[in-house]
């Protein structure tokens, strides 16, 4: 069932950045979603460097999920 207002793993609410980098870098498609914090765990990376990607996407202007 699709569940776009909290984090499969963690249950904790999510923003619409957590769902455009989500789609993003794992699925363009997907109708679940992690956090921020639960995505850098999969990625190993830190919760930065995601936030820091987002900024990237949405400064770029060139990713159609961050408009
Ligand atoms: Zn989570």
């Amino acid at each position: 069932m699709p569940n776009y207002k909290t984090c499969s793993k963690c249950g904790a609410a999510l923003r619409d950045d957590d769902i455009a980098i989500y789609r993003k870098l794992v699925n363009r498609g997907a109708e679940e979603f992690l956090c921020i914090d639960c995505l850098s765990l999969r990625f190993g990376c830190t919760r930065e460097k995601i936030e820091r990607l987002i900024a990237y996407y949405r400064e770029s202007g060139e990713c159609t999920l961050f408009r």
